[in-house]
């Protein structure tokens, strides 16, 4: 069996915006459109909200916590 060509998620999982931590699969992580533009997608995943990382927005720079 190889493991070349395997996908689990589908094309891409979500990942953590600022810290690019992909989600697993169970994890309660926030997905949310960003409040000041509304353009981008925010992904937090659980661990970074545990450890109060902040987050910013690539399409305006609104960082939050
Ligand atoms: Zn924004």
């Amino acid at each position: 069996m190889s493991i070349r060509g395997a996908k689990f998620h589908g094309p891409s999982p979500p990942s953590d915006t600022t810290t690019n931590w992909v989600l697993a699969p169970l994890e309660r992580g926030a997905v949310f459109a960003c409040p000041n533009c509304g353009k981008t997608t925010i992904v937090r995943s659980a661990r970074s909200r545990k450890l109060g990382v902040t987050y910013a927005c690539p399409e305006c720079g609104f960082v939050g916590p």
